[in-house]
């Protein structure tokens, strides 16, 4: 059934931008303050406040736009947005129109069996959001509705592509990636839960071979990867469906219910032409210069791309470890400062890749909380490096420095943990072994070669794990020789 049609996704990524403050006014944006305590007449829309461009929020919606190839234009215009909603007390919304600030970008996805897609990206513009209607969540109101417009004139980037993606795994490959870049960027937080990157699907079948798109539906605000794609596995059965039994499909706003794992129409879906855009007169053209883009350009941090490639060429790591490091700017940024203080690409991976990334998943914790800080997996390394530790006596410390947040020295001094390399402290070791194990010796003795195994056991046990393993295996060969 899947087959006699295609699937034809477009999305539309809102991005919450990290400014401290609201983009038409000073208020905070800070997340989770008490109801409307961050407001002032802009945001409450009072009669004859007047919105004035904050410049932080234009700085980002450049970033955004040069990371994802598009052009930035010259001159671009606020315009309202008009309708009514108890969230939005002027009965519009500041939004960008005819001429949003980006424009002709395009992001290249990486599919399965490693081909790359190019996805087109419509247009970048900048708008406010909204308030929030709230049901009864503080204590004087919990029997009451009201309006909480601490949100309301938070800047927001409306990402939209082109209907290029074909596939629920296409359109993921794309957010992951967008996500991925707007975090790099430092102009989203990234955080799905509370709603700072969020996307509207749209999404519709068309027979194979046709070439018109089928008629659309929009499926809103949906804010986890996987809801993301079982909204459109959802959606896509259920248009096949209408389709296959002579049904018209309908152009409307659906919404996803992650409980049951199905859309409903929520309303029909509106055309531009009935929000009655215009030209906001509070507010005068945005013009940005070239001056302005190249010093954001200059701005503009290494991007996953780019520190993947740098990671394999002068690191030294295989792609697959690169890939990884990089999926977080957080992530990189720690493994590239391990490096830059212990100097072994490879080492350094290993560790990242599994001591500490493991540590990060029991805990359930990212890696700027990680206990264990770059100079300190450092400092422990050339412990290693330099033979004050074996390899294997490195895990007890590491833990040790992950529980207490102490440094390797100081673990290894407390701990008496420093390696044994004093030939006579483990030549005693070895002679007691060998004293207390006379049929072994016989065995070895007699050819039996594989028992030298249980006697380097024997001596690293007796030694707690400290013995030097190469000192260990020289003298024990040279006393089961001697006799
Ligand atoms: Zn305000």
């Amino acid at each position: 059934m899947l087959s006699k049609y295609e699937t034809v996704i477009g999305l539309e990524v809102h991005v919450q931008l990290t400014t401290a403050t609201k983009i038409f006014c000073g208020c905070s944006t800070r997340f989770g303050a008490p109801p409307n305590s961050q407001t002032c007449p802009v945001c409450l829309a009072l009669p004859g406040a007047l919105p004035v461009l904050n410049g932080k929020a234009v700085d980002f919606a450049i970033l955004a736009g040069l990371a994802t190839h598009c052009r930035i234009a010259p001159r671009s215009i606020f315009a309202r947005k008009n309708y009514f909603y108890p969230d939005l007390p002027k009965g519009y919304q500041i939004s960008q129109y005819e001429l949003p600030i980006c424009e002709h970008g395009h992001l290249d996805i990486s599919l399965e069996g490693g081909a790359t897609k190019r996805i087109g990206i419509t247009r970048i513009h900048m708008e406010e959001d909204a308030g929030k209607s709230m049901h009864g969540e503080t204590p004087e109101t919990s029997a009451s509705s009201f309006v909480d417009l601490n949100r309301a004139g938070t800047p927001l980037l409306e990402i939209v592509s082109e209907p290029d993606m074909r596939s629920p795994e296409e359109a993921i490959a794309y957010l992951k990636k967008l996500h991925q870049i707007v975090v790099y960027l430092g102009v989203c937080d990234g955080n799905l839960e509370q709603g700072s990157f969020r996307c509207d699907a749209n999404v519709s079948v068309r027979p194979r071979g046709q070439e018109a798109f089928g008629t659309r539906a929009e499926i809103k605000n949906i804010n986890s990867f996987r809801f993301i794609k079982q909204a459109i596995e959802y959606e896509v059965e259920r248009q096949i469906e209408l389709v296959e039994n002579g049904e018209k499909v309908v152009q409307e706003t659906r919404l996803f219910d992650p409980a049951t794992g199905v859309t409903r129409s929520m309303r029909g879906k509106e055309d531009a032409h009935d929000y009655r855009y215009f030209p906001d007169p509070d507010l005068v053209p945005l013009v940005v210069d070239e001056a302005w883009i190249a010093r954001m350009r200059e701005q503009m941090p290494e991007l996953p791309e780019a520190r993947r490639a740098r990671f394999v060429r002068d690191y030294g790591i295989p792609e697959y470890d690169a890939e990884v490091l990089t999926a977080e700017r957080a992530l990189a940024d720690y493994y590239d400062a391990c490096v830059k203080l212990h100097g072994g690409g490879k080492v350094c991976a290993n560790w990242v890749m599994g001591e500490v990334i493991r540590g990060l998943n029991e805990q359930g914790i990212g890696i700027a909380e990680c206990p264990v800080r770059p100079q300190m997996l450092a400092g422990m390394l050339q412990r290693i490096d330099d033979g004050t530790i074996s390899g294997k006596i490195a895990k007890t410390v590491f833990d040790e420095m992950w529980r207490s947040g102490r440094d390797a020295d100081t673990i290894i001094a407390e701990k008496g943990l420093k390696q044994v390399t004093d030939t006579g402290a483990i030549e005693a070791i070895i002679d007691e072994i060998l004293a207390a194990n006379p049929g072994q010796v016989e065995e070895y003795r007699a050819g039996k070669e594989k028992v030298f195994g249980f006697f380097v056991g024997q001596v690293m046990k007796a030694s707690k794990g400290k013995a030097n393993p190469a000192a260990v295996n020289d003298l024990l060969k040279k006393k089961l020789a001697g006799g």
